[in-house]
């Protein structure tokens, strides 16, 4: 079948290791664009392995990495970050020569320390990350639409394969998402800023207001709109996918905190010698980058993210796809 300059299927054979939010959607767009011929997949549980067979997300699971990735033409490991150096591993030699292996684990440099080493010659691989997703998890999380209009960065390094590149750039595309080619340093640098450390600061902002005696548990929940809630969102993330985060992204995820301290450390000052020019010059230079955010359609503009507050003030969230 062919759509517009693609050749359909674009793969034969994909495997997907680890079918969690982030696996089961792939497997929806890529059923959604008909890119694979076949679908296959690896997880750890035999639970997961029956629901994602059950959603009719794969047409085969393997009890083993190394079975699933045998003969695929796609190989893309999507477990946490922690996980990813044994599955590779594992997958090593069951790879068929030609064949393209990515990722889409939210910190790159670690990955190629832990999977480029066991990557055979002749098998191409190029670490990728998916700027998209949601505080859910599982097999049941995934939708087919999450990468849509998202960006997604691929980090292939000076040796990579142009025309593998061109494929799995393709691939991405194909699933919705508009996609950048950085290293894997720079990347794990800008993600330290732009999703890591509002990751720290939401975690602790929550705990932080868990832990007031003078404020009563309810009170937090009954006034979270002021700004609470959408804090407790980042929040609610798996546990194992951000400690593994913050660990393998230790350096930059440390400097950006440190840079952030500064700039609290300012306000902090501001805010009690009642300097309300610093505290207004903050504020308008934080405003302008919602407006881009805004401008470049990676947020709603609608007042309060969208959501809808029905009379009697219980909120109903509209359905989107929060980035990540
Ligand atoms: P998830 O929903 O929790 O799914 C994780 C999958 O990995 C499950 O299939 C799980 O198998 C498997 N797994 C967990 N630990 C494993 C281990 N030690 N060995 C082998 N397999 C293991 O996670 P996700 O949100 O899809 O995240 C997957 C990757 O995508 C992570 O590297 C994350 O950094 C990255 N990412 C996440 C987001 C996001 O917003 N969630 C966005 C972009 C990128 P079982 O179910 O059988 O336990």
């Amino acid at each position: 079948m062919t759509r517009g300059k693609l050749q359909h299927p674009l793969f034969q054979r994909v495997a997907l290791i680890g079918i969690g939010l982030i696996g089961s959607s792939l497997c929806h767009a890529m059923r959604r664009g008909a890119l694979a011929g076949t679908i296959v997949g690896y997880a750890r549980t035999a639970e997961t392995r029956a629901k994602a067979l059950q959603l009719g997300l794969i047409d085969q699971a393997y009890t083993t990495a190394a079975e699933a990735a045998r003969d695929a033409d796609l190989v893309i490991l999507c477990a946490p970050v922690g996980a990813m150096g044994a599955l590779a591993l594992d997958i090593g030699p069951a790879l068929k020569p030609g064949a393209i292996v990515t990722d889409v684990g939210s910190v790159k440099g670690a990955i190629v320390r832990d999977c480029a080493g066991h990557i055979p010659a002749g098998v191409h691989f190029i670490p990728g990350h998916p700027i998209a997703g949601t505080e859910q998890s599982g097999p049941e999380a995934g939708f087919a639409t999450l990468f849509d209009g998202r960006w997604c960065i691929l980090t292939p390094n000076d040796a990579t394969d142009p025309a593998a590149l061109e494929r799995l750039k393709g691939f991405w595309e194909a699933c919705g998402s508009k996609v950048d080619i950085m290293t894997a340093e720079h990347h794990d640098m800008v993600l330290a800023i732009t999703s890591h450390v509002p990751h720290v600061l939401a975690f602790n902002i929550v705990n932080t207001a868990a832990h007031l005696a003078e404020v009563t548990d309810s009170e937090v929940i009954k006034f979270s709109a002021g700004g609470f809630r959408d804090s407790t969102r980042l929040a609610a993330s798996d546990p194992t996918m951000w400690r593994d985060v913050f660990l393998n992204n230790k350096e930059a995820v440390l400097e950006m905190l440190a840079r952030f301290s500064e700039n609290l450390s300012l306000m902090q000052r501001a805010i009690r010698f009642g300097d309300g020019d610093a505290i207004f010059k903050t504020i308008t230079e934080a405003r302008e980058i919602r407006r881009g955010v805004i401008q470049a359609g990676q947020d709603t503009a609608a007042p309060d993210f969208g959501r809808r507050a029905p009379p009697d003030g219980d909120e109903k969230p509209v359905k989107q796809a929060p980035a990540k």
